[in-house]
C-alpha cells in the first residue's frame, strides 16, 4: 500500500519520544516473532504464550505500569498504537499481550506491596503470564450476574465457581478472578482476586477449538474450594465491579486499535495482489469498481482510527471515555469484518487460500466483535448516553 501521511492522523507525532520508541518496538517484535509464524500457529491450533513471554525482550511487558515500578508508563494512546502495530501481524497475539499487560497494570496499581514484590518482576520479565476472568459459562454480557462465589473464611477467601473464555488460560500463571461476595448486594458485592495457577482447587480446562485466534490459548477454569490469602483480594467488594468496567473501557480502545491493524494488513495484501493479477489484459486493480471497494475499506479504517484515538485521548485526559470507547470498538470491529471480506473478494479465489492470511485476520476480526463486550453491548452503552433515564 503506497504510504500517505494524513496530516491529522499521523498520531505518532503526538507521542513522546519514548512512546514512539515503544511503537517501533511493537513493529520489531511483530516482524521478528509474529508475522512469520502466525499462519502456522493458527493452522496447528497452537497457543502462543511463549511468544508473549518474548515480548519482554522488546520491552513490551508492562506498557502502562508506571516507570517507577519498572513498566513503560505509556499513555492509553501510545499503548493503543503499540497494539495496532502488533495486530498487523496477528490480532490474537496482540490481544493476548494486552490482557497480560492489563493485569500487570492492575497489580501495579492495586496490589499490596507484598503482592507487587512477588508478581510484578515476574509479569514484567515474562516469567509469569496473567489472565482476566470475568465471563462465566452461563453469563457473559450481564456481568453483574456472575455466579462465582467468594466466601470470607478467617482472613482468607474461598472461591467456588467456573469461568469461561479466559484468554491466556492455557499458559497463565496468575488469574485475576471476579467473584460475588454477597449476591443480595448486586454489583456492589463483586470483588476481584488474584489466584495463582498452583492454588489448590484451581483447574484449567483444555483450550477451546475455535474458528480462529488459537494463539490466545483461551480456555475455562474451575474453582473448587479454592483458598486465596487475604492479600489476594485485589479489588474489594464495592470497588471490584467498577475496576473491571474501567479496565474494559481501555480494553475496548485497544481492541479497536487492533482491528485497525488487521485492516491495514488486509489492505496491503489485497492491493499488492490486485496490482499484479491480470484479467482482460489489465491488472484487476486498474478496474475502477474494484478500486472503489478498496477505497471504502481504507476510508473506514481511517475513520476507525480517529474514533480509537479520540477515545484514547479522552481516557488519557482522565475522562470516563466509556461512550467514546464503545463507539470506537463498535465501528472498528465492524469495519474490520466487512473490510477483510472485501479484501478477500478483491483477491478472487487466491484470497480464500490459507496462505493469503486474510482468513486468519477475518476470523480474529469476528472474534473482536465479542471481546470485552459484544457490538450489541456497545450499542447499549451508547444508547444509554443518548437517552439517559428518559425511557426508564
Ligand atoms: C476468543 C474469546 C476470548 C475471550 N476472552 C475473555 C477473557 O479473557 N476474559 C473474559 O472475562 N471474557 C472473555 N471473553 C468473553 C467475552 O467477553 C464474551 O463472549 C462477551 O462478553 C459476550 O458474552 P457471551 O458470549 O456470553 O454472550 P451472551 O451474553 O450470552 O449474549 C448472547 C447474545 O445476546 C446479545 N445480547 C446480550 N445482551 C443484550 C442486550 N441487552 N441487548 C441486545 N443484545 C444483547 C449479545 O450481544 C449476543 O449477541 C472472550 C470471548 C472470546 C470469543
Amino acid at each position: 500500500m503506497a504510504a500517505h501521511t494524513y496530516v491529522l492522523v499521523d498520531v505518532d507525532d503526538a507521542l513522546a519520544p519514548d512512546e514512539r520508541q515503544a511503537v517501533q518496538a511493537g513493529r520489531t517484535f511483530r516482524d521478528a516473532h509474529i508475522s512469520p509464524f502466525a499462519d502456522g500457529i493458527e493452522l496447528r491450533r497452537e497457543t502462543a504464550i511463549s511468544t508473549l513471554r518474548l515480548a519482554s525482550q522488546h520491552g513490551l511487558l508492562g506498557l502502562q505500569v508506571p516507570t517507577t515500578q519498572g513498566g513503560l508508563g505509556l499513555s492509553v494512546l501510545a499503548a493503543a498504537r503499540v497494539y495496532e502495530e502488533i495486530a498487523e501481524g496477528c490480532l490474537a497475539h496482540a490481544f493476548s499481550l494486552e490482557v497480560h499487560n492489563n493485569i500487570a497494570n492492575l497489580v501495579s496499581r492495586r496490589g499490596t506491596k507484598g503482592v507487587q514484590d512477588r508478581w510484578l518482576p515476574r509479569l514484567l520479565s515474562g516469567d509469569a503470564v496473567a489472565a482476566f476472568c470475568l465471563t462465566e459459562p452461563a453469563m457473559g454480557s450481564d456481568a453483574v450476574a456472575i455466579q462465582c462465589k467468594a466466601d470470607s473464611v478467617g482472613s482468607d477467601w474461598v472461591l467456588n465457581g467456573e469461568k469461561a473464555w479466559v484468554t491466556n488460560a492455557a499458559g497463565a500463571d496468575l488469574f485475576a478472578v471476579w467473584a460475588q461476595t454477597d449476591a443480595a448486594a448486586g454489583s456492589r458485592g463483586i470483588a476481584a482476586f488474584l489466584v495463582e495457577r498452583e492454588a489448590e482447587g484451581l483447574t484449567v480446562t483444555d483450550p477451546y477449538k475455535l474458528m480462529g485466534g488459537h494463539a490466545m490459548g483461551t480456555a475455562g477454569i474451575l474453582l473448587r474450594d479454592c483458598r486465596v490469602p487475604a492479600d489476594g483480594l485485589i479489588s474489594p467488594p464495592g470497588e471490584g465491579f467498577q475496576v473491571a468496567m474501567q479496565g474494559i473501557t481501555a480494553a475496548r480502545i485497544f481492541v479497536g486499535a487492533q482491528c485497525c491493524g488487521i485492516l491495514k494488513a488486509g489492505l496491503e495484501r489485497a492491493i499488492g495482489y490486485v496490482s499484479r493479477r491480470k484479467a482482460f489484459g489489465r491488472p484487476v486493480g486498474s478496474f475502477q469498481g474494484l478500486q472503489w471497494e478498496l477505497v471504502n475499506v481504507a476510508t473506514e479504517r481511517e475513520a476507525a482510527r480517529l474514533l480509537v484515538y479520540r477515545a484514547a485521548a479522552a481516557a488519557d485526559r482522565g475522562l470516563s471515555a466509556t461512550v467514546e470507547a464503545a463507539q470506537a470498538k463498535k465501528f472498528a470491529t465492524a469495519a474490520a469484518v466487512s473490510g477483510l471480506v472485501t479484501c478477500m473478494q478483491a483477491m478472487g479465489a487466491h484470497g480464500f487460500l490459507i496462505d493469503s492470511t486474510l482468513g486468519r485476520h477475518l476470523a480474529t476480526a469476528k472474534m473482536a466483535e465479542y471481546l470485552d463486550g459484544t457490538s450489541e453491548i456497545q450499542n447499549v452503552v451508547v444508547a444509554r448516553s443518548l437517552f439517559g433515564g428518559a425511557l426508564d
